[in-house]
């Protein structure tokens, strides 16, 4: 069975790295894509697991040599992903879950059209706020950066293959393993032809 990609996009806050952690928790068909990227560590992030955290030279060094698949700009850092991480996933027969931002879902799109796109949702303005809130990350100067980049990313909600609202954890989790079966299923479609032509001989050979 040909492996396949997903996607996973959202404006900051609304839980997309809750949700892909907890999908790959899950299943064991899926593998999270660390991504490369210069933006400084959270409290509690380790290089490797979270990010590969890379200083700008290095990041330009992988750019130039062609090491990755999707890069991008977000909020003034450099993000990107290693083209190495789905040449794995593909090798141990498992799906790149990709926490990404709208840009680069974009260019995995047109590099690797069977990649699946999800787009997710805060429940709403409040409970996103208050989620970014919560989270405590960023400055304000960084937090009003990332609205102003929302903005942007709500407008490319119609570019996505699905839409799913991040209420409650476990229900955004089910909704994107749907989405993920779905997929499975209709990859599965053109090796189910193989099948169907030997039923086709066996029925002739029985009742010619
Ligand atoms: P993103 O990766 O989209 O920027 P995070 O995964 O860091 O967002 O989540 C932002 C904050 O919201 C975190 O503090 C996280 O624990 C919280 N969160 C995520 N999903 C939910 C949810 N369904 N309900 C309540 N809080 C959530
Ligand atoms: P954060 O700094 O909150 O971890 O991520 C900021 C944004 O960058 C998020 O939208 C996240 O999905 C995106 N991002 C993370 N890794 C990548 C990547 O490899 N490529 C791209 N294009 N965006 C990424």
């Amino acid at each position: 069975m040909k492996s396949f990609a997903i996607a996973l996009c959202a404006p900051s806050g609304t839980g997309k790295t809750t949700v892909a952690r907890g999908l790959v928790a899950k299943r064991d068909d899926l593998v999270f894509s660390v991504s490369a990227t210069t933006r400084p560590p959270r409290p509690g992030e380790r290089s490797g697991v979270d990010y590969h955290f890379i200083s700008r030279d290095e990041f330009q060094s992988m750019i130039d040599d062609g090491e990755l698949l999707e890069w991008a700009e977000v909020h003034g850092e450099l993000y990107g992903t290693p083209r190495a991480n789905l040449d794995a996933a593909e090798q141990s027969r498992r799906k790149l879950l990709m926490d990404i931002d709208v840009q680069g879902a974009r260019q995995v799109a047109q590099a690797r059209p069977d990649t699946v796109t999800v787009f997710l949702l805060p429940p709403s303005t409040e409970a996103w706020l208050e989620r970014l809130r919560e989270r405590g990350s960023e400055s304000d100067e960084q937090l009003q950066r990332r609205l102003e980049t929302a903005k942007g990313e709500l407008l490319a909600l119609e570019e996505f293959d699905y839409a799913v609202v991040n209420e409650r954890l476990e229900d955004a989790i089910s909704a994107v393993e749907a989405i993920i079966e779905g997929k499975r299923q209709r990859s599965s479609h053109a090796e189910m032809e193989a099948l169907r032509r030997k039923i086709l001989e066996d029925l002739s050979a029985t009742w010619p």
